[in-house]
């Protein structure tokens, strides 16, 4: 089922993860891929099996505390493939676990720098590209953590998570009449580095995974499906939505 058929994408927090999964679906799906993250050998290597199942992918190696990376991913998706339709705007990073009081300012900045400065300036070189391109769509990964539920600890990932909620009802709102959606994905628990640094141990992740009432966590694959659905025709009147993807973490008490 090839939904992606002709469309070119934007892909951030591509070499691990969710990311990682959703680059690999894309793919499939027939999408042109401008894979971005720091890590270029992890990069490189997803390009290169990309292409091997034979799909189109380009690497572009960045910190997304740089805004010009930013531009380089968008400059990349039009010089390389013509344009670009569709963004999954998804790298994110837990930060400084600490009481929020403990919490320094330099630690709080750092994290909104990644998930809600990152993601807006990812949205602010994407947005003319589709509107070059007629419409599109803008899928952020966020978190039940924040615009649901809060967790110790988490003051600044919380606070970026939500911010990325009022980021997409905004899009949704000065984007729609020009064919452009936007959405967030609400993300249980997934297993992934960043998955494994709340759940540690066996203990802490069987603590995790008893939060969900599916009583486990996701594969990446599973949140991947939810963006893939977010960036297709399958989405078309899908736009401003916070989309829980979450095992029914946020509406259970363990
Ligand atoms: P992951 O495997 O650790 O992947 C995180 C990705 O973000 C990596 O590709 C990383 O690449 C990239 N990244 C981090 N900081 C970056 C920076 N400064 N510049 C550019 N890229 C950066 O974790 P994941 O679970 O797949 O996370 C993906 C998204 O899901 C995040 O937004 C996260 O908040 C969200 N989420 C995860 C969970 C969970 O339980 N895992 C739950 C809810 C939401 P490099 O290290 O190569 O830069």
């Amino acid at each position: 089922m090839h939904t992606l058929s002709n469309k070119v994408a934007i892909i951030t927090g591509a070499s691990s993860g969710i990311g990682r999964a959703a680059a690999l679906l894309f793919a499939r799906a027939g999408a042109a891929l401008v894979l971005g993250a720091r890590r270029a050998a992890e990069l490189d290597a997803l390009v290169e099996h990309i292409e091997a199942e034979g799909g189109r992918a380009a690497a572009v190696p960045g910190d997304l505390c740089d805004e010009s990376f930013a531009a380089a991913l968008v400059d990349t998706a039009e010089r390389r493939f013509g344009g670009l339709d569709l963004a999954f705007n998804n790298a994110g990073t837990l930060g400084a676990l600490a009481p929020a009081h403990e919490l320094s300012l330099s630690d709080w900045r750092a994290t909104l720098a990644v998930n809600l400065d990152g993601a807006f300036c990812c949205a602010r070189h994407q947005i003319p590209a589709l509107l070059r391109r007629g419409g599109g769509s803008l899928t952020f990964t966020s978190s039940f953590v924040g615009p649901q539920v809060g967790f110790a600890n988490m003051a600044a990932y919380a606070a970026a998570k939500a911010g990325l909620s009022g980021l997409v009802r905004v899009l949704a709102v000065e984007l729609g009449r020009q064919g452009i959606r936007a959405n967030a994905i609400l993300s249980g628990g997934v297993d992934t580095p960043l998955g494994a640094t709340v759940a540690n141990s066996p203990e802490a992740r069987a603590h995790v995974e008893g939060l969900h009432a599916l009583g486990r966590i996701a594969a990446p694959e599973e949140i991947a499906r939810v963006a893939l659905f977010l960036a297709s025709d399958a989405a078309s009147f899908v736009t401003g939505s916070m989309v829980s993807a979450d095992g029914g973490v946020s509406i259970s008490r363990g």
